[in-house]
């Protein structure tokens, strides 16, 4: 019998947890903002001079009968993947849903659903597999010729961004890249160009170590394993699973936002999963998965497809899914989220990531280096952009670079 795939996550990140909010813990300490002189003139403008030895800038649920009972992250035949904590895809975020939802409005609270009988679950995976012959979406890296490479880079980039701003940004990165050769020997500047606004774009650097760490070891091709898998730089347990699954076919538990909504609904009877993935949802979720590969990479595809189409998080549209006449969430009367109260609602506006983002575009499209005192203008709040762009610097996705003479002040640029 096939083992178990990995446990996921996402996201999430397994790809990390969210871009944007890094702490400075691993900023040089002259390179912190608090260390950072400001320039004459600006107040709370950007950082003033950073230079370093030689005046060069240094910036820098519900359980399942033991039948089929698994070790979570215990892969049969596969190997070991991952480990509970994360969720979905990075940060806990699934390619549809960028923002943890509001809970449906909704009656009362939910008491436990009972365990779903086997022939209900069996049932809810024909279902949904059916339903998804019908209605999937024809997406590029779901295509006959698809390839590992093309599915592990559509993992990454729909982690955290929706499925509409990624398909042209894949297609793209895809006809430039089409092999990890030729993304781990394209300038580093030029990969975070083409990572453009799709968000989080550490991502793009981690991908393309990816890809050079491929080359590497892999002589530029995807391996097929778990364990080889999970050994690439920004691959994770949710993508290192997802490849397994969509690109190899292989049997792996691919738990993202979507996945998880549709099973705590249809068989837990749930509004909304638990925030993060606990030891007991991993479990269920891989006791569900049906124990031939192509029956459980099917199951991992329909289901994640149901919700983002159909069972999404703020509106269901209980009316065209096919599992509706089984749904344990309709049947207990649509019960409100039990984990209301956990759930973080993060605000973008004025967030460290919008700043993070101002100045990543400003930097995107610029020829060149940029001087401090324009980039000291993408934010009024001087202190929040010094702390954000050493944050950056210390992820790897921005340089500083000294100013053409000793009086000039230092500029800003992608690493190249
Ligand atoms: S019936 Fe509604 S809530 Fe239940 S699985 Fe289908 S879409 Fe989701």
């Amino acid at each position: 019998m096939p083992g178990a795939g990995p446990a996921g996550p996402r996201p999430g990140a397994d790809h990390g947890r969210a871009a944007g909010t890094a702490d400075d813990g691993g900023t040089p300490r002259h390179l912190r903002p608090d260390a950072i002189r400001r320039p004459k003139g600006m107040g709370g403008g950007l950082a003033g001079r950073a230079r370093g030895a030689g005046g060069r800038l240094t910036t820098r649920r519900w359980p399942r009968p033991a039948r089929t009972r698994r070790t979570v992250g215990t892969v049969g035949t596969v190997g070991t993947i991952g480990t509970v904590g994360r969720v979905g895809r990075v940060g806990g975020l699934g390619q549809d849903d960028a923002v943890p939802p509001p809970a449906p409005s909704v009656p009362a609270a939910a008491a436990p659903a009972p365990a779903p009988a086997d022939r209900t679950v069996a049932e809810v995976r024909r279902l949904v597999v059916a339903w998804f012959g019908e209605h999937r979406r024809d997406l590029p890296w779901r295509a006959a010729d698809r390839t590992p490479w093309g599915v592990l880079v559509s993992e990454v980039m729909l982690q955290q961004t929706p499925v509409a701003r990624v398909e042209p940004a894949w297609t793209a990165w895809m006809d430039r890249w089409p092999t990890p050769a030729d993304l781990a020997a394209a300038p580093t500047d030029a990969v975070l160009r083409a990572w453009d606004r799709l968000g989080y774009p550490r991502r793009a650097l981690r991908l393309q170590e990816c890809a050079r760490a491929l080359v590497e070891r892999h002589g530029g091709r995807v391996p097929g394993t778990p364990e080889e898998l999970l050994a690439l730089p920004g691959v994770g347990a949710y993508t290192a699973g997802a490849v397994l699954a969509f690109a190899f076919g292989r049997r792996s538990v691919v738990l993202d936002t979507n996945v998880r909504r549709v099973v705590a609904r249809a068989l837990g009877g749930q509004a909304l999963p638990a925030p993060a993935l606990t030891a007991s949802e991993a479990r269920a979720a891989e006791a569900l998965l049906p124990d031939d590969d192509a029956g459980a990479a099917a199951w991992a595809a329909a289901s994640m497809e149901l919700g983002a189409l159909v069972c999404t998080a703020r509106a269901p549209r209980c009316g065209d899914c096919p599992v509706e006449h089984l749904c344990a969430w309709r049947t207990a009367g649509r019960p409100a989220d039990a984990h209301a109260h956990r759930r973080r609602v993060q605000s973008w506006t004025g967030s460290d990531r919008q700043v993070r983002g101002r100045v990543m575009a400003l930097l995107r499209e610029a020829p060149g280096a940029v001087p401090e005192d324009v980039v000291a203008g993408v934010w009024p709040d001087g202190a929040q952009l010094r702390r954000c762009l050493a944050a950056l610097v210390a992820d790897g996705l921005v340089v500083g670079r000294p100013g053409p003479g000793d009086d000039d002040p230092p500029a800003y640029a992608l690493p190249s």
